[in-house]
């Protein structure tokens, strides 16, 4: 594989099959990630990197960039946060082989992912050429792909669900068809906005069922743009075209941007509805809703169906300030910031072990005791998870002298795990899967405790409920997770060259 750069062992297949530790009992089913792609601009590789910068909150693990002059792909791939993976002279050699254009990732994990030969973009040679690739989503149907391949004597050098992805795309019986990529896709199972650089274009790619949130744009100094958020274009000041359709392949080239399906849209689209919850940043645009203002209506709504006597709302920051923000203004009842963020400690969600997450709590926050001391305090938040970290928060608010603690979730209980990309881990790990509103209240110790509908917060989204995936909430998963369906996908003379 031609390399420029100098690339650390994670771009080397072979050596990351050793340095990355390989271990398919790791092999988890969850991640959730930012992709984004920029083809014909001026500073591809720059660009790339500020459109990586706007979407760190989609993962804090890994970044990686791959680049394209039209002939040859080179990647660089770390551990750690985008600024931490990209100093200056990184991107200036990367900016001169980035000419044509470039694709970037940030990547997030569970523990068993978390590990540095899973750094994203994926960069391969194979028969039909090189390829490099940004995922965001989770492959329900990976385990089963990846077992046939290996069984068809293919190495996999990463422990992620996306290089099945290549894998199949290089594939005899890909290959072979008139169009190897949208043949490949429509083998794939589960969550998935893809961004494939090529030498000479970018395929993206979104799941037919729309679990993930995929966006175009355009450069005002010219150059296309695709990214998980519309966050990532404001801040290079490109224009929002669309999003990228369920089921539909966009080619950003020379020849501009070009449409195909590889699949009709699901009859039952399955937007997650957790993008709107938590996730996205509070000024994307995500499945045509901002989400401040989504977030916000399901506070208004929360307040209507949750009203209580308080002094104050306040939110746990910074998840549930949006919705505390319409909490506020429907009860009437002031708004205060009782709770003060570290910002230079990440988010405790997307850490990656318990550990990690209890220690990051506690560093976190402070409590403004002259706000909170004798009050009865209304505290929104977006969702509980594992109850860990609203329980080390509640206790903050106790040693500080509230006097009456009421929550308000701005979700409904999640009592499921996700397979589409958000790390709910293990059924047992959720506090809600084995309780009840009250038994949490318990053990949270606060004296109320309410959810919102999964009624309510399907009405603070514009589209038909059936088509937001909220299987967290139901267990409605849309497709069967515990069989997924594989087929002869596989040849018997599949290499993916090095
Ligand atoms: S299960 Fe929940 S988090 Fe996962 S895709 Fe569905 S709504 Fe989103």
């Amino acid at each position: 594989m031609t390399r420029r750069v100098p690339l650390p062992v994670l771009n080397n297949p072979m050596a990351r099959a050793h340095a990355g530790g390989v271990n398919h009992e790791t092999y988890e089913k969850k991640e959730k990630c930012g992709v984004f792609g920029v083809w014909g601009g001026k500073t591809n590789a720059y660009t790339t990197y500020t459109g990586l910068f706007a979407q760190q909150h989609r993962g804090q693990e890994a970044a990686g960039i791959a680049v394209s002059n039209g002939v040859h792909l080179d990647a660089y791939a770390d551990m750690g946060l985008v600024a931490d993976v990209f100093k200056q002279p990184t991107l200036d050699r990367l900016e001169p082989l980035a000419t044509r254009g470039a694709i970037g990732h940030t990547r997030y994990s569970t523990a068993g992912g978390s590990i540095k030969c899973n750094a994203q973009p994926l960069l391969e040679r194979y028969s039909g050429g090189q390829v490099a690739i940004a995922h965001n989503g989770n492959l329900v149907n990976a385990d089963a792909l990846k077992a046939r391949f290996e069984a068809a004597g293919s190495l996999f050098h990463t422990t992620s669900d996306t290089e099945v992805v290549i894998h199949l795309l290089a594939s005899p019986q890909q290959q072979s068809t008139p169009d190897p990529l949208a043949s490949a896709l429509r083998h794939l199972q589960g969550a998935f906005s893809l961004v494939l650089l090529f030498p000479d274009r970018i395929e993206a790619a979104r799941d037919p069922w729309g679990w993930r949130p995929l966006v175009l744009g355009e450069l005002a100094g010219g150059g296309l743009v695709v990214a998980s958020e519309t966050v990532a274009l404001d801040v290079i000041s490109a224009r929002f075209i669309r999003e990228v359709e369920p089921g539909e392949i966009v080619t950003l080239s020379a020849r501009g941007i070009e449409s195909r399906r590889f699949s009709p849209p699901s009859a039952r689209l399955a937007r997650c509805v957790f993008e709107h919850v938590y996730f996205a940043n509070p000024a994307s645009v995500v499945f045509g809703d901002n989400v401040q203002l989504a977030r916000e209506r399901m506070g208004e709504r929360l307040a209507a169906e949750a009203p209580v006597q308080a002094d104050y709302i306040m939110p746990m920051p910074d998840s549930g300030r949006s919705a505390a923000i319409g909490y506020a203004r429907a009860s009437c009842i002031h708004y205060r910031e009782g709770i003060v963020p570290n910002r230079y400690v990440g988010r405790t969600f997307i850490k990656p072990t318990q550990d990690q997450r209890v220690s990051s709590v506690r560093l976190k926050l402070n409590v403004v005791r002259e706000l909170v001391e004798g009050k009865r305090l209304v505290i929104v938040d977006d969702s509980i998870v594992r109850g860990t970290t609203t329980k080390l928060k509640v206790l903050q608010l106790r040693e500080a002298g509230a006097k009456e603690i009421h929550l308000r979730i701005s979700c409904p209980p999640i009592m499921h795990p996700c397979f589409f990309g958000v790390d709910f881990a293990k059924r047992s790990e959720l506090v809600a899967a084995s309780r009840t509103v009250e038994e949490i209240r318990k053990l949270l110790e606060v004296d109320s405790l309410a959810y919102l509908s999964l009624e309510g917060l399907l009405s603070c989204v514009r589209h038909d409920p059936k088509d937001y995936c909220t299987a967290c909430y139901t267990g409605d998963y849309r497709i069967d997770v515990d069989h997924p369906v594989t087929d002869e996908a596989v040849g018997p003379q599949l290499r993916i060259f090095g």
